[in-house]
């Protein structure tokens, strides 16, 4: 499944930063993910919950901020929301030379830590395996 293999992805990514910070506990996780990256809000709740028993991550709390997928035409620099399922064509002119330019993210917003420290603002994209 997409949503555990992130989970996964998520929980060891934090877990090594907790662990080089010499942290035990984590409180809050959020990540941004682009509409388009195929994550199924549930689904991911469900599985980070999971991905987190037993790790320095269990009982924290994720925040996913959903970005809007926007792409932008080549031909006539038009450029919108794709909305979902995504319009790829361009709206303006019907080209399909377009680029997409937001909707695919799937990283680490922010981490914080349970600890009085400060909140990292560190983003980083997650290594899905
Ligand atoms: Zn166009």
């Amino acid at each position: 499944m997409h949503e555990m293999s992130l989970a996964l992805a998520v929980v060891e990514q934090v877990a090594d930063a907790a662990r080089a910070r010499g942290i035990g506990a984590v409180r809050r996780v959020v990540l941004r993910v682009g509409e388009l990256a195929g994550v199924v809000p549930d689904a991911l709740a469900f599985c980070f919950e999971l991905a987190c028993e037993g790790t320095v991550l269990a009982g924290a709390e994720l925040a996913t901020e959903w970005l809007a997928g926007r792409a932008r035409c080549r031909a006539c620099g038009h450029d919108w929301a794709t909305g979902l399922p995504p319009q790829l064509a361009c709206p303006a002119c019907d080209s399909a030379d377009t680029v997409l330019l937001s909707g695919r993210e799937l990283e680490i917003g922010s981490v914080h830590w349970a600890e009085p420290e400060a909140a990292t603002a560190a983003t980083a994209a997650i290594e899905e395996e």
